[in-house]
């Protein structure tokens, strides 16, 4: 949670980063959910939800961090959060006890398990992350996929025997021939689900950062999917946003990066 300056009189309104989850399918069509945290039903909501909440204020967009917030109402629901939430008023750069949503990526791109290893490849390149969960039908993690796994994958699928000289033959086109060194192979579609790694780690969102980077450094992982109280992703935290966290709070200035998955 952080704050916002003075609205209408009230001063300060809670607000509540937007996390958005791309589930991408098998078509190639990606579905969107974007959630919060709500602090007072300790549990995500999603904006749809927020939006017709009395509390509700507006979606506020912060061009700097390029961060979409849900900004809550009213000094009543401020008393309620702060009561409620003991870390409030306390930054999260300097407390490790703070929740690791305050730092996690809330953009995540995740895919189904029927999704091909070229389109993850895709995927990688095209939002520079190096690794995503895969989510079942309701959104929940199944398994990790990195760019080591798509490495691998393509490795093994070139991985065909040589042949001393090789003729190809059809019935309309002119024997080719192909010398020593090429390949040929049936195209095989390898999918998430057969180069994941099935077994995922993952954390609550209202964990804290110390949770998370004992939990990282303990299973020796670079990325936690983070999911709500239904077990469905709603971020990820990778060993980078630790790091990141931990310089700043020893004080030097680290800019965003880019995606951080
Ligand atoms: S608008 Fe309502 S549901 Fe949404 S975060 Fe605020 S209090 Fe929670």
């Amino acid at each position: 949670m952080t704050t916002l300056g003075p609205i209408n009189g009230e001063h300060p309104i809670p607000q509540h980063a937007i996390r958005s989850a791309r589930i991408v399918g098998d078509d190639g069509e990606a579905s969107v959910v974007a959630t919060v945290y709500c602090p007072l039903k300790e549990r995500s909501a999603t904006v749809r939800e927020c939006e017709s909440c009395r509390r509700f204020h507006a979606l506020h967009f912060d061009a700097p961090s390029r961060t979409t917030s849900v900004v809550c109402h009213t000094e009543r629901a401020i008393s309620a959060m702060e009561s409620a939430d003991p870390l409030a008023g306390v930054s999260e750069h300097v407390n490790p006890a703070a929740p690791l949503a305050a730092i996690m990526s809330r953009d995540v791109i995740c895919v189904r398990p029927e999704v091909t290893v070229d389109e993850i490849a895709a995927l990688l390149i095209r939002h520079a992350i190096s690794g995503m969960p895969v989510v079942d039908a309701d959104g929940k993690p199944v398994g990790m996929v990195s760019r080591a796994d798509v490495l691998r994958a393509a490795e093994e699928r070139g991985d065909t025997e040589e042949s001393e000289r090789v003729s190809l033959h059809r019935d309309d086109v002119a024997p080719l021939d192909m010398e020593q060194g090429f390949h040929v192979y049936e195209p095989v579609k390898v999918t998430a689900r057969d180069v994941m790694t099935p077994v995922v780690v993952q954390l609550h969102e209202s964990a804290s950062i110390r949770q998370a980077a004992s939990l990282m450094a303990y299973e020796g992982v670079h990325r936690l999917p983070i999911v709500s109280d239904d077990g469905k992703v709603v971020g990820i935290l990778s060993s980078l946003d630790v790091l990141r966290w931990f310089g700043r709070s020893c004080g030097y200035l680290i800019p965003p990066g880019r995606r951080r998955a």
